[in-house]
């Protein structure tokens, strides 16, 4: 059976591909798409079977666990009766799917579990070589303390893939996202498990800048070729903020090295990074692809509900209780990256101590006041106005009174927009400030003055400048 057909069934199988592809995309949150199915591409689609081509191992069986019914039922949509899905890793050798056999279904002959270099001596108990604890591993970076969400578990479920079975999956793993988003957490809770399931194998974990000394060291000194035979005995490498080898010809010279014979060796790789392998400043080309070669991940901001997650967790490891208005007023205010989530608990926490009192909304305001801008605490409707009636060479009074001329209304309509956006108040009580009008004539004067930004761009930027003198974001 040729399971591509002719060149135009081919053609209208793609557009139903992509049809489904709409429908897909549609029901689900952008990161996820972006996480998962940008990289998905169609195989095949005949006699009620489609074939999906995905990028390696990890993808298929991430989508035959997670993805497998949504992706059915989103096919079935655009075509008669059921359809049979299967995902297919697109290996090196060309999509499986050329072949015209029903064998295509790639279940790729997984390499030996873990291959140990032959040379490796067995380890040494007392083994003199400060580059292998250049960093101890964190015994508090886990996978049980590693909180997931939409913008981690990819990154996560690859991380627990490789400590499962290292050098069979994904090799290199490439981990990268900004600071604070958990990659140290990751590489070492990697570290940990390793020990744990292999405690005979050797593993060495150093941040870039500590495999660069020690090359560095090691060239001053002659000691390469030891540097070498000890880097290239290990059946674990970590590496923590590539990035580092940015600019360092040499190191990365050597990294190139150690990284194939390793990788030959089918000892297991990682790497982290704050950005994407072709994204890192003057990496050699060699060095882009080469770490392009297994599986690389990035780690997202958490989205709220993970925020919420990792602060209740964080405050149960610090010891203290949350009450959840407290887990929602901080997951608010900081959204960037969870160092600062783990911050903001110590704050809170050392505040109690300090306190002695119960943790709620007043004192984690309290404490985390200096770090946090709320303007919208600290502004009310007059000192808004104050700001708009200054530029506007208006009275207070005015923007109170019936008066309707346009002079009047435009700067009354600016302060309810500026109210409605830095107040906590209600479009009632806002309207009530207003001499007493409803709500409705707020939402009006609201709309009325979003509208008139995007027409006058003058606008947008007076009311920007009127943020600033409030001191509001
Ligand atoms: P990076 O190396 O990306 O800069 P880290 O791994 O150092 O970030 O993470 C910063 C802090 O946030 C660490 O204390 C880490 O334990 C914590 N952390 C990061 N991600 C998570 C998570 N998903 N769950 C729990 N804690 C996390
Ligand atoms: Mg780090």
């Amino acid at each position: 059976m040729n399971e591509r057909g002719s060149a135009g069934t081919l053609g209208s199988a793609e557009d139903r591909f992509q049809q489904v592809l709409g429908t897909l995309q549609r029901g689900m949150e952008a990161q996820q798409w972006r996480t998962w199915f940008r990289n998905m591409r169609l195989g095949s689609w005949a006699d009620g079977q489609l074939k999906i081509l995905l990028p390696n191992r990890f993808y298929q069986e991430w989508f035959q666990s997670k993805f497998h019914d949504r992706v059915r039922a989103a096919a079935e949509k655009h075509t008669d009766g059921p359809v049979q899905v299967l995902f297919v890793v697109e290996d090196e050798d060309g999509p499986s799917v050329n072949g015209t056999d029903g064998e295509a279904v790639a279940e790729p002959t997984p390499a030996p579990l873990f291959v140990a270099p032959e040379s490796a001596p067995a380890p040494s108990p007392g083994w003199p070589d400060d580059l292998f604890d250049a960093t101890p591993i964190n015994p508090h970076y886990t996978f049980r303390d590693f909180v997931t969400g939409p913008s981690n578990e990819m990154a996560y479920a690859s991380a627990r893939g490789v400590a499962d079975e290292p050098g069979t999956n994904y090799n290199p793993l490439f981990i990268h996202g900004a600071v604070g988003l958990g990659k140290t957490h990751l590489l070492h809770a990697i570290g940990n498990e390793f020990r744990r399931r292999f405690p005979e194998q050797r593993m060495c974990i150093l941040s870039c800048e500590e495999f660069t000394n020690a090359f560095i060291h090691a060239l001053g000194h002659n000691q390469v070729e030891a540097f070498r035979e000890r880097l290239r005995k290990v059946h674990l490498l970590i590496i923590d903020d590539i990035h580092f080898l940015a600019n360092k010809e040499r190191t990365q010279e050597e990294f190139f090295n150690t990284f194939n014979r390793l990788h030959q060796l089918g000892c297991q790789i990682v790497l982290s990074s704050d950005a994407a392998p072709s994204d890192i400043p003057a990496l050699k080309e060699r060095l882009v692809s080469r770490f392009n070669w297994g599986l690389v991940t990035c780690l997202e901001q958490p989205e709220t509900e993970t925020r919420m997650a990792i602060l209740t967790r964080k405050a149960h490891q610090f010891g203290i209780t949350l009450p959840s208005d407290v887990v929602e007023f901080i997951a608010a205010h900081f959204r960037n990256n969870i160092r600062e989530l783990e911050g903001a608990v110590q704050s809170v926490k050392a505040r109690a101590d300090i306190e002695g009192g119960v943790v709620d909304l007043a004192l984690a305001e309290r404490a985390l006041a200096g770090r946090i801008r709320m303007p919208e605490r600290k502004l009310d409707i007059d000192t808004i106005a104050a700001a708009v009636c200054a530029h506007y060479q208006v009275e207070a009074g005015d923007l109170k009174s019936r008066r309707r001329t346009r002079n009047i209304s435009v700067p009354r309509q600016v302060a309810m927009y500026l109210a409605r956006e830095l107040t906590h108040l209600s479009l009632q009580e806002i309207g009530a400030w207003f001499g007493g009008r409803d709500h409705t004539t707020v939402l009006f004067g609201v709309q009325k003055t979003e509208e008139r930004m995007r027409q006058d761009p003058r606008l947008a930027q007076l009311l920007g400048r009127l943020r600033d003198r409030l001191g509001a974001p």
